[in-house]
């Protein structure tokens, strides 16, 4: 079991973060409701991550498959819990990974969007994906360029996925500002695929312990929050 002191820390930190995102909806004139927390679980265990869930977090997010999906046969939960994968997916990890039923934030190739699809529909199901973008056209990011869009969404998988929206990071040491840039431009684009494709595209995940804010101000209808749930639990980089 974790200890008393640490559930009692994570459940402090899970409130408080709670309470920022709401207050950031709510003073730039959204739904105090409108902004989910995908709680980051990559930085610690299967314990810690259950605890994370009984401090009331239902949203868990890992970056790699495997950890998705040893915590997802490792853990029982009492109340259900929605995975994401907001990490580089592999084509090979795809057909295990749907076994966590996760909303995959991170298609970023015509490839992996094929592979999901294909997997999707062997096992019966619909999976609900987002598409990453490298909205600064970063050479060293993952994602589609912005230009590329229109074209994927035009020749979507006839079945096995539903593209919920788009997901976009500002990336590691963007200041504030440049973030704010970012996220903005990743509304612009969903609004003008949107209108382009018909399809409505309402997800938006974008915004992290750093820049969370920021991302609400600009449109964010996902954070995913890792480092500062776990603040005073785990050493922090
Ligand atoms: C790790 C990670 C996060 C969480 O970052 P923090 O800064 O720890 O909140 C969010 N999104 C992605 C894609 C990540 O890999």
């Amino acid at each position: 079991m974790i200890e008393q002191q640490k559930q009692q820390r994570l459940s402090e930190n899970w409130q408080a973060v709670q309470q920022k995102v709401r207050e950031v909806a709510i003073n730039s004139g959204r739904a105090e409701d409108s902004v989910q927390i995908i709680g980051v679980s990559k930085y610690v265990d299967a314990e810690t991550t259950l605890a994370l869930v009984k401090a009331g977090c239902r949203q868990l997010g890992e970056s790699r498959p495997q950890l998705m999906w040893q915590k997802t046969e490792e853990l029982t939960f009492d109340q259900p819990v929605t995975w994401h994968m907001i990490g580089h997916l592999q084509r090979n990890k795809v057909r295990r990974l749907l076994r966590s039923k996760p909303l995959i934030h991170s298609v970023d190739s015509q490839r992996i969007l094929a592979a999901i699809a294909e997997h999707a529909s062997t096992q019966g199901l619909i999976v609900d994906v987002l598409l990453e973008v490298n909205v600064s056209a970063d050479e060293g990011k993952t994602g589609f360029l912005p230009e590329s869009l229109e074209a994927v969404l035009d020749s979507l998988p006839a079945a096995g996925v539903r593209v919920k929206g788009l997901m976009a990071m500002a990336g590691w040491g963007t200041s504030r500002d440049a973030a704010r840039t970012h996220f903005d431009k990743t509304r612009e684009l969903r609004d003008r695929l949107s209108q382009s494709s018909g399809q409505a595209l309402p997800e938006l995940s974008m915004g992290m312990s750093g820049d969370f804010p920021e991302a609400i101000r600009a449109g964010a209808t996902m954070v995913r929050i890792g480092s500062i749930l776990f603040e005073g639990l785990i050493d922090q980089r």
